[in-house]
């Protein structure tokens, strides 16, 4: 099955109205350019709102950083439940992302809390896995990804994948200019569809593997060319109008 590529931008905690307005115009200009594709713009919670109204009619679509883990909305300050992301025009979510992880301690159970509370709010969940530099280098990459993997389909089951997509960003190749090469990239991702595969073939088979870590114009095509990787998610380059369009090229 050949399954539709999709670039996601993640611009983590940057960006302005100004910087927003001016990067969106440059975008949505270009994007008629790649019907074949999907493509995600993922901006800072406050944002989400006018870079939504901005998108509209594009077929550029929103999407989140982070969500609450609690399934209904409440008592919980300075949190952002997934019916409010839904509620401004966000379709998908990152969940797991491994900033969330190291920095904010976020754990396998409750990554697998937010995946689970995203599907329920409808918003499709971008479940981010990968391993540290550390654990690559004991050889323990496998291990750590089934982990984190298998927190997410225990909790949900596999065929919550019907409606998630994966991203496999070696945390070591994330914001460093490190890119893992095709060769690894694919070997992770022939992995992660065979762990899905272990449940449910059809599943394995129609989920989209993105690749995540350093993604730039110039290496996007050799990435995008393996079997098992599905498009990108990008952090530094999406925040640069020119090499997010031609990432948005390379995989169409
Ligand atoms: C990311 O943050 O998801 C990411 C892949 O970042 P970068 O492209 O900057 O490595």
């Amino acid at each position: 099955m050949k399954r539709r590529a999709l670039v996601a931008g993640n611009w983590k905690m940057n960006g302005s109205h100004d910087f927003n307005a001016s990067l969106v115009r440059e975008i949505v200009l270009e994007i008629k350019r790649f019907p074949d594709i999907d493509v995600l713009v993922c901006p800072p919670a406050p944002y989400l709102d006018a870079v939504g109204r901005q998108l509209a009619g594009s077929a550029i679509q929103l999407g989140a950083q982070n969500l609450c883990e609690q399934p209904k909305p409440g008592a919980f300050t300075g949190e952002i439940h997934g019916g409010m992301l839904r509620d401004v025009g966000c379709a998908y979510v990152i969940v797991g992302h491994s900033e969330r992880r190291a920095l904010y301690a976020e754990t396998d159970a409750r990554v697998a809390q937010k995946f689970a509370v995203a599907l329920a709010c409808g918003l499709t969940p971008i479940l981010c896995v990968g391993e540290t530099l550390d654990e690559r280098e004991q050889h323990r990459t496998e291990a750590v990804i089934a982990r984190q993997l298998a927190a997410v389909i225990e909790d949900s089951g596999i065929a919550s994948f019907k409606q998630a997509v994966i991203a496999y960003e070696p945390v070591w190749a994330i914001g460093t200019g490190k890119t893992a090469t095709p060769a690894q990239a694919q070997e992770v991702h022939a992995f992660i569809r065979g762990q899905l595969a272990a449940a449910d073939a059809r599943i394995a088979n129609s989920t989209r593997i993105l690749y995540g870590g350093s993604v730039k114009a110039e290496n996007a095509q050799s990435l995008f060319n393996c079997p098992d990787v599905d498009g990108g998610l990008i952090g530094g380059a999406s925040l640069k109008a020119d090499e997010f369009v031609a990432i948005c090229a390379a995989a169409q």
